[in-house]
């Protein structure tokens, strides 16, 4: 679907650091546009002429999309990139039995990271009946009501054949409208990747600095900035692990298909930095938050959480009921786009105290999604709001 709506996901003519960098944060981006002449909804389209009639199509904005793909996935990574996003598209197949495991697990997240602009694509109508398409439509209806997705738009669509692309774009510039973000406040980014983009065998002197790559939740950053990095990395200190906080310059901002100079809040943006490339590798920074050295949210080795359990656990065939949290038990906590473990120390029906195994940068209001280890893989047993 990303593909019919962005048409560029394999060519990329850029060079090689960008196209390293898009590809590596796993998203593509889409221009939307409108037709002056053309009626609604076929006026949508994504290219600079309007297929329909020819015309020269307006520009109306830029967006990135971020994949969860629903297979296999960890939930703690979908939320970690569900930290990032301003809207959500959930996808159901119309071919399955709705809702799937993972339609609720979705759900869920896009609850649970306060997500409120969302839409709804039942896709592959093309290999349904008309009939089954339309209780399929039905079951999708019943499964959001009371959720947060109650009154989103669902739209039948066939990505695979373009049908109804137009009335989704027309959807998306509807219902999943640009936040208004304050750019007075301290400038803040979240870390959902980082790597090193040189190739094994790259001479020093042609060696590229770490890349770390993210989005911007308040303010604007600019190349030749400094900043810090925090909480950073773990450092060992005898049996305790401390986090070292990095300070940097960035040297480069990549945004969409292009290098900028400045660096706004929407979509993801690419960051070249005078780190050593050895600590951006295989995601290190994943979880940290990027500012103006001083001015990010403390370093939390201990939290204390307002803490809301789910009655079922979401995600499992069987929905089993969710016991309360013991004391000493380990959770799976997800912090922004941090994820760390949390042995709890003090619990009470609806507040926790833990100790974490990596501390996280984190303050009074953020969310903060509970997971537990149920059989062989972490299920979302609730949510929890961070006390000051
Ligand atoms: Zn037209």
């Amino acid at each position: 679907m990303v593909q019919a709506l962005t048409g560029v996901w394999a060519s990329r003519h850029s060079e090689e650091l960008k196209r390293g960098i898009t590809i590596k944060l796993g998203y593509a981006d889409a221009a939307i546009y409108k037709c002056p002449n053309c009626d609604e909804p076929q006026c949508y389209c994504t290219s600079t002429s309007c297929p329909q009639c020819g015309t020269e199509a307006e520009f109306q904005r830029a967006v990135s999309f971020v994949d969860a793909p629903g297979h296999e996935i960890l939930m703690a990574t979908m939320l970690s990139g569900a930290a990032v996003m301003d809207g959500a598209i959930l996808v159901i197949a119309a071919d399955e039995r709705c809702p799937q495991p993972q339609t609720r697990e979705h759900l869920a997240a896009i609850d649970i990271v306060g997500l409120e602009n969302v839409l709804i694509v039942q896709n592959k109508i093309d290999i349904v009946t008309r009939e089954d398409a339309i209780r399929h439509y039905n079951d999708i209806q019943k499964f959001v009501e009371g959720s947060v997705a109650e009154d989103a738009p669902i739209i039948p669509v066939s990505a695979q054949h373009e049908v109804n692309t137009d009335l989704l774009l027309q959807a998306m510039e509807e219902y999943l409208k640009t936040p208004e973000r304050a750019t007075t406040e301290s400038s803040r980014m979240y870390i959902v990747r980082s790597f090193d983009v040189n190739v094994p065998g790259t001479s020093i002197d042609n060696l590229k600095g770490g890349v770390v790559g993210g989005s911007i939740i308040q303010g604007s950053f600019e190349a030749g900035e400094e900043v810090e990095i925090r909480p950073g990395l773990p450092v060992r200190e005898k049996n305790k692990v401390k986090m070292k906080g990095l300070f940097t310059e960035i040297t480069s901002l990549h945004s969409g298909n292009t290098t900028v100079k400045q660096a706004m809040p929407g979509g993801l943006v690419g960051v070249g930095t005078l780190l050593d490339p050895s600590l951006t590798k295989s995601d290190g920074l994943v979880g940290s938050l990027i500012g103006k050295p001083g001015t990010l949210p403390p370093v939390l080795g201990e939290i204390s959480l307002d803490i809301r359990l789910f009655e079922n656990v979401i995600g499992s065939r069987d929905m089993g009921k969710v016991a309360s949290v013991a004391k000493g038990e380990r959770l799976l906590l997800n912090v922004g786009t941090a994820k760390t473990m949390g042995a709890v120390t003090k619990v009470a029906k609806d507040y926790l105290e833990a100790t974490l195994t990596i501390p996280v940068c984190g303050e009074a209001g953020d969310r903060v999604a509970l997971s537990r280890r149920i059989g062989s893989r972490w299920r979302l047993i609730g949510v929890g709001t961070l006390k000051g």
